[in-house]
Parts: structure tokens; sequence; C-alpha cells
């Protein structure tokens, strides 16, 4: 992982007086959530089976609300289709050569041959997603029961292969004619998220396509924030291979970081098309596949989840999954319930200022890391407010508060940015009269970041940092860079020192 050393500066009056215009800049801002906004619509979630039927039935499509991290840098997505193959090394070795990690979407039937690829994807820290067991269009987008029977059959491969139960999808194809609002309702509610692309590299538009036109098709953009690239690693993409180094290094040039898809990156989807394959989905058919999929939920996405799965889990192979990407990460967390209990050693970073602070309580639940809000909040220089009769807990840090009703779990955030509410959902939970909150959901509503795990037998850590305010992003030249963190320090005492929030 890459944590920058920040010079330390002092401030001159010009340089006051310039940061100051920027805090003004900053506070005119229109409220910026902190996280994105969530995925679909809320309110339908909570609808009874046969209105959520007619719903999907009228082509509107239903998320369940999740939160998802924006990256600080620009970040490209590197997704690698319908391998392993012998080329999967070759890419491996380019990526691992560049420092880079990115997502290999591998076909059930090719893992099966390959499993020492696999596991050399997932120990070297690449995300692993799923792209059905044959990549037959008729047999995958015919019926749903179908689609589902392949990602089954896959996942059963990828858990007896390295221990992990992929939560990341894409389509073959992609969705586009392809999904209806059934099938993306059906895979979220079982827990899994899907990814289409924004960049296509336009190597499996023929056979053979030259490196030449791969790079050109990826140089035309465009390109936001965050890149999701789509490329192959199958047999006869030799051409990919070749087209690769030069691919990282336009990007590097062109200032974007490379990372591997994770479940807390925004799930990027198609438009619906004119299905390929018309179908119609009968209210009966309907219920029968949430049956199928509320029962994968509840064995393995849920919070007893981890339990079932790990009975039969190969510890040793799981326990080679040591720092890695998240997904790999969680799945190796089930695993790691089981063995000794280490405390978590939470490593902030803000500037010059460093923290370490011990967690000797925490869960690993529900693939993510939860804590105790007031050792966490207190640990970092926080307050935290019980009401027993409210039943809220009132978080103070910096120039936020925070109000998390264990009920309703509304969770109310006031910051220099506005006032937000949202539903944490699975979120926060009570447990031996402690309340527990989901790491990352802690950290990224008071404004810091998680930029790395490391879980492994006898030591676990995450490192976070402080977020820039949103506007200095927009501000990279090297003057402010030099300052910003020295700024935000300030304006976090301006804001505190007259009670602003
Ligand atoms: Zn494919």
């Amino acid at each position: 992982m890459k944590r920058k050393s920040v010079k330390k500066t002092r401030f001159s009056a010009s340089s006051v007086i310039s940061l100051l215009l920027v805090c003004m800049l900053c506070l005119l801002q229109p409220a910026a959530p902190v996280m994105a906004e969530q995925a679909g619509a809320g309110p339908a979630v909570r609808q009874n089976p046969a209105d959520i039927y007619h719903t999907l039935a009228s082509g509107e499509r239903v998320f369940l609300p999740r939160d998802y991290a924006v990256p600080v840098k620009p970040t490209v997505y590197l997704t690698f289709d319908d391998g392993p193959s012998r080329l999967t090394p070759k890419v491996l070795d380019i990526l691992k050569r560049e420092g880079i990690q990115a997502t290999f979407f591998v076909l059930g039937e090719l893992a099966e041959g390959n499993p020492k690829m696999i596991q050399r994807i997932v120990r070297e820290g690449h995300s692993i997603g799923n792209h059905s067991y044959n990549h037959e269009y008729s047999q995958l987008y015919d019926s749903f029961d179908h689609f589902w029977g392949q990602i089954q059959k896959t996942e059963d491969i990828l858990y007896g292969i390295a221990g992990i139960r992929p939560r990341l999808i894409r389509a073959p194809g992609g969705t586009f004619g392809h999904f209806d609002p059934f099938y993306f309702y059906y895979l979220d509610q079982a827990g899994y998220q899907v990814y289409d692309w924004n960049i296509d590299s336009g190597d499996s538009k023929r056979r053979h396509v030259p490196s030449g036109e791969m790079i050109s098709e990826v140089e035309k953009g465009p390109f936001p924030h965050e890149i999701y690239l789509l490329m192959h690693d199958g047999s006869g993409h030799d051409e990919s291979v070749k087209a690769l180094p030069e691919i990282i290094r336009f990007f590097k040039q062109k200032g974007y970081v490379f990372a591997p898809l994770t479940p807390s990156v925004r799930p990027i989807m198609f438009h619906s098309g004119k299905l390929l394959h018309p179908r119609f989905t009968s209210l009966p058919t309907f219920e029968r596949n949430m049956a199928d999929v509320t029962d994968y939920e509840r064995r393995f996405s849920g919070g007893a989840a981890g339990a079932v799965g790990l009975a039969e889990a190969n510890l040793e192979q799981l326990q080679s999954l040591i720092h890695q990407s998240e997904v790999a990460v969680s799945e190796s967390a089930k695993a790691l319930q089981l063995l000794q209990n280490p405390p978590l050693q939470v490593r902030w970073e803000a500037g010059q200022q460093q923290k370490i602070l011990d967690l000797e309580q925490y869960d690993l639940r529900n693939d993510s890391i939860f804590v105790p809000v007031r050792q966490f909040v207190e640990g970092m220089g926080g307050t935290v407010e019980w009401n027993e009769d409210a039943g809220t807990v009132k978080v103070r840090y910096g120039y936020r508060t925070m109000t998390c009703n264990i009920d309703s779990r509304i969770l109310t955030v006031n910051s220099v940015q506005g006032t937000e509410e949202r539903n944490v959902l699975a979120g926060v939970y009570l447990e031996n009269g402690s309340v527990m909150i989901q790491l990352r959901t802690a950290a990224t509503l008071l404004g810091m970041q998680i930029d790395d795990y490391s879980l492994e037998q006898g030591k676990r850590e995450i490192f976070i940092s402080q977020v820039k305010p949103p506007l200095l992003a927009l501000f990279e030249t090297e003057w402010l860079r030099m300052r910003s963190n020295s700024f935000y320090a300030y304006m976090n005492q301006l804001v505190t020192k007259y009670s602003f929030s």
C-alpha cells in the first residue's frame, strides 16, 4: 500500500488568507454526500411480493439501498473476462511488475481445469468475479433459474479451489439485452453486485483485434473519475496481453491509480435493451426464484452465513489469503473467526499525525468488520453519548455530529457540508451492551477512508486516513497539495472553536 508522507509546512500570512478563501468556498458548496448515493429506489424494498413483481414486470429496477466508497483519486478498475487461460499468468506477471491489482471475471468450467491460476489470482491480491459456468447465452438468458444454476455451480467451484464466494458478477456479453429487472432484483437480493463497464477495449469485437487498435480505442475515453475497463484474458486474446502495458502506462500518465473491484465499489450497469431472448416471468416463477435467492442469502451472505460455510472450509487454504483486496479479505475473515482472536489495530494517519488504536472487541460478520462505537470514536479523540430512553447514540468528532437510532437504524449526520439522513440497514447493532458499527461506515461518516487491510493469523490491521474536503481535490496544484493537510487541520480547529455544525 502507498501512503504519502506530507511535508511539514508553515503558515505564512498570505497562505492563511488564501486558505481561508478556499475554506469559505468549501462552506458555500452544496451538500455533497460523503458516500455515494444509494444504488436504487429505497421505498419499494418493503412492498409485498406481488407489488414488487408488478413493479419489476413494468420494467422498473429495484435495488436495496447500499453505501459505496468513492475513491479519492481517479481510479481504473481493470477487468479481465473469460479466463483463466494460458494467458492469465502473463497478465498476472504484467500486473505484478506494474504493482497494480485488477479483477478477473472467470468462467467456472475453466476455473475447474486451472485451480492453480485461481489460487495465484487470489494470492496476489486481485479480485475474482463470477462470469457464469460456460458463457452460453442460450443457456443463461432463457430463464433465470438456468443463469442462477451457472452462478452457483461456478461459485461452488471457486469455493472449493480458493475458499471464496465472490460477490461480484459480470453477465456474459454484458447486461444490455440480456438482463431484465427480475435478473437484477434476484441477484441484488441474494447479495451479489453486477458490473458492466464504461470503457470497452474492443478486444472481443472480432478475433485477433490488433493491440494498436485496442490502445487507440481505450485512448478515446471517456475518462470519468472511476473507469471500469473491459478486457479479456481468455484464450486467443494474446493481443490484449500485448496491449496491456501500454494501456497501464497511458492511465498512469493521466494520473489514474488502479484498484480491484470490491463490493464497496459502486456497481455500473447498462440501461435495459430489448431482450435478445424474450422471456416472460410469471408471479409463481418469481416467488420460486425468490425462495432460491433468499435461501442463498440466508446461508452465504447474511449474518450467520459465515458459520455454515466455515465448518467445511479448508482453513489452510484460507489462511494463505493474506493482505488482499477487500473481497478476499472478507472471505478469509470468516475463516479467521475460527482462529485465535488478536486485537484489531486501527492505524490512522492525517498528514503528520498518526494514531494506533487497539480494538480488543470487534466482530467479523456480514463480510465486514464491526467495532464498538465508543471505543473507536473515543480512541480517535471524539465523544460518544448513549441515550437509553431514546435508543440513540450520539457521536461528535471534529466538526461532525452523527446520531444513530438503534431501532430505526436511521443515521443523521451533521457536518459543514449539511445534514444528511441515511438508512444504515445492517450497519449497526447492539451486542453485550455495546453499539457495534461497521468500521467502513463509521470511518466514512467521520470523514476518513480505509486505505488498506491486513488480516492474518496473529495480526490484524486496518489503515485509515483523513479525506480531503471535496473542493480541495479540485485544487490539485503542488502548492495546495503541500498545504492541504495543515489547512484541513486548521479548518477543523476553526470550525470546532466556533461550533459550526
Ligand atoms: Zn465474457
